[in-house]
């Protein structure tokens, strides 16, 4: 019996919220249909976002309304004078508590009667509370359109565990503030441990690990009888992924300073570039074992790539991984325990889904750690299930089931597109993108797959289903949504959606009909036997197919600019493009990467030809469509 109502009168939903009120993103779920949901606003395909994370950002334009979230932070980038971020540090607090803090603002601060800040914003004044209450306000009003009605206007906040007095009481006057009751105000580490439902134990030591973007924290957690008490917190306040990303930055200007000059590799533009790049490279890093850093800036000529392995990885933010164990030592030693005495470990924070630090973190604290759930939305999970216990619900069992294969689809060249990983908790729903490879294409063929290797021919094969009715247009043109929908049932539902004309196939299987739990084992030791090859293999597809597209590029452009290009670089790109049929053809990884590497060098020319032109056309009047 689901324990949400929908009041049909007034159209609003019963239930009490859980609010993850973050310092980079808030977040907010409710509990449906006996378990937490993250209430997901749909994107502007009607499709639910997969990234539902709210910006905690608002951006106050001259004489006009305060803007909050997604939008805020995009002028935040643009006008980072009238845009306050991290307002959460200096919740509750004086301003002699936070002068580092207050250097990075924007706007003047001065202390009001009761000790508290005030932020000057032309002629308004706004305290921290009522900057948060204008984030709160727009995660409430984000719940509505995702439950498309009135969301509940009671909720459980959550806050860091070392927030005093001052600073949970600045949150609840927050929530005031927003129209909302903060009917309880519950500590980020509680909520992530109830998230996966340790509350349960009568009785235990856990440890909460949260490595976000800026900040580390470690809380040690005591359960007596389902009731949490903090042992300890520690943590620092300048410590996450963002100095991973700072490390592969580091990396890549040591290069990148010879080649293009010291000032120029200071420009705050080219930087942004450089951060941008190392960032993707640590994501796809947590994703497969190397990864290329990969520095695009055309203006400059400039194309540098270099391969980064996980070990690389691990070996240039080991420092920053071993100051989090200097904090874990801390709060342990507070709370009088040693790593044995711990009994649970919860990993929270985008940070923790670095390969490297989920195994040192295993190793320091001898066992493994929690890792279910994603890590950016445990805290809000959380705060939906005190919200439902809160609101007289019960949790008689742990509804945590996950899946214990991932399922995907065969790509062009064999590869595998995993949509829903391994140990995704059950529901789970995930669309990827896929496009058409040959021009006038109207169908496309999909072949589902379950399992962990990378290509699709050593994975189990779950169904086939064709999607038609594409009109014919230039190969990579068509938008194909892939959408996987696994059900409490298990039953797996995947639709393919054609962007423009809306034309949809679906099919329906269940994964794990016939398919015992020693085979599930035997399939995931399989995959750790073949990691090495199999990645190989997979890569070496991936290049095939990106050679593939390049040489049709080179193919289609050459001709009508063979002219303007200097004789060497023409040699030289002929050259490139015969090495790339050869390597397009054999079966070799290291001759492949190396062919598209000098193939998109001798390139550069060309493309720089071809912008120049493009260029050229519009500044004479045109406009790009008729180039
Ligand atoms: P905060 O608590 O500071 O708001 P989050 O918990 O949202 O931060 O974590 C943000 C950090 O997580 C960023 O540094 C981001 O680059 C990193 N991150 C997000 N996804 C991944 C991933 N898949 N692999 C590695 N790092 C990630
Ligand atoms: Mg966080």
């Amino acid at each position: 019996m689901p324990f949400i109502e929908l009041d049909v009168l007034n159209n609003k939903v019963d239930g009490i919220l859980g609010i993850d009120l973050g310092t980079t993103n808030s977040l907010v779920a409710l509990w449906r249909e006996g378990r937490p949901e993250i209430l997901r606003p749909a994107d502007g395909n009607g499709q639910p976002l997969q990234d539902a994370r709210i910006p905690s950002v608002v951006h106050y334009p001259a004489n006009e309304t305060p803007i909050v979230g997604r939008n805020a932070r995009a002028r935040g980038i643009e006008d980072p004078e009238r845009t306050i971020f991290s307002v959460k540090r200096f919740m509750g607090r004086g301003l002699a508590d936070c002068t580092d803090d207050l250097a990075s603002t924007p706007f003047a601060a001065t202390e009001n009667e009761n000790g508290l800040i005030r932020f000057s914003i032309d002629e308004r004044g706004e305290t921290p509370q009522e900057i948060s209450a204008r984030i709160l306000h727009h995660v409430w009003e984000n719940a509505g359109v995702a439950l498309g009605m009135l969301a509940p206007r009671r909720a459980v906040i959550t806050v860091p565990a070392y927030f005093d007095d001052s600073q949970r009481q600045a949150t609840r006057d927050a929530a005031r503030i927003a129209g909302l009751e903060a009917v309880r105000i519950l500590n980020e580490p509680t909520a992530a441990s109830l998230a996966y439902g340790l509350d349960s134990k009568n009785h235990g030591t856990v440890a909460v690990y949260d490595l976000g973007g800026g900040t580390f924290d470690v809380s040690i957690l005591s359960i007596e009888d389902g009731v949490f008490r903090v042992l300890s917190t520690s943590g620092d306040t300048h410590l996450g992924g963002d100095d991973f990303d700072r490390a592969l930055v580091e990396t890549a200007l040591d290069e990148l300073r010879e080649r293009i000059g010291l000032e120029a590799a200071r420009e705050p533009a080219f930087l942004q570039t450089v951060r941008l790049a190392a960032e993707r490279c640590k994501i796809e890093l947590s994703r497969v074992p190397e990864a290329d850093l990969h520095v695009v800036d055309v203006a400059r000529g400039l194309n540098w790539r270099r391969t980064i392995t996980r070990a690389d990885f691990g070996d240039l933010i080991s420092p920053w991984i071993e100051r989090t164990f200097d904090a874990c030592r801390r709060a342990l030693a507070d709370a009088k325990l040693t790593p044995a005495d711990i009994e649970d470990v919860v990993l929270v924070g985008g940070s923790t889904r670095v390969p490297v630090v989920r195994e040192r973190v295993t190793e320091f604290f001898g066992r493994e750690p929690h890792a279910g759930l994603n890590p950016d939305e445990v805290v809000a999970l959380g705060a939906a299930v005190q919200g439902h216990v809160l609101a007289g619900g019960t949790r008689d069992v742990l509804l945590m089931d996950v899946t214990p294969l991932s399922l995907g689809i065969e790509t062009m060249g064999g590869a595998v597109s995993k949509v829903i990983l391994r140990n995704s908790p059950v529901p789970a729903q995930a669309t990827d993108g896929f496009t058409t490879y040959a021009d006038n294409q109207t169908g496309i063929d999909f072949h589902i797959v379950q399992g962990e290797r990378e290509l699709a021919k050593d994975c189990r094969s779950l169904g086939r289903f064709k999607l038609s009715g594409i009109p014919p247009m230039p190969a990579g043109l068509a938008r194909i949504a892939v959408r996987f929908l696994l059900d409490a049932d298990g039953i797996l539902t995947v639709t393919a959606k054609e962007d423009s004309t809306g034309a949809e196939s679906t099919i329906e299987v269940n994964p794990m009909h016939g398919l015992a739990d020693d085979e599930v084992e035997g399939m995931l030791l399989e995959s750790f036997a073949h990691a090495k090859e199999d990645f190989d293999q997979s890569r070496l597809a991936n290049l095939k197919v990106e050679l593939g597209t390049m040489l049709k590029a080179c193919r289609t452009h050459l001709p009508s600019v063979v002219d303007e290009l200097d004789p060497e670089a023409r040699l030289d790109l002929e050259e490139a493009v015969a090495a790339a049929e050869a390597a397009r053809t054999g079966d070799e990884l290291a001759a492949a990467q190396k062919a598209r590497d000098e193939l998109e060098r001798a390139s550069l020319p060309l493309a720089a030809i071809l912008m120049d032109s493009v260029a050229k056309r519009a500044l004479a009047g045109k406009n790009l469509d008729e180039v």
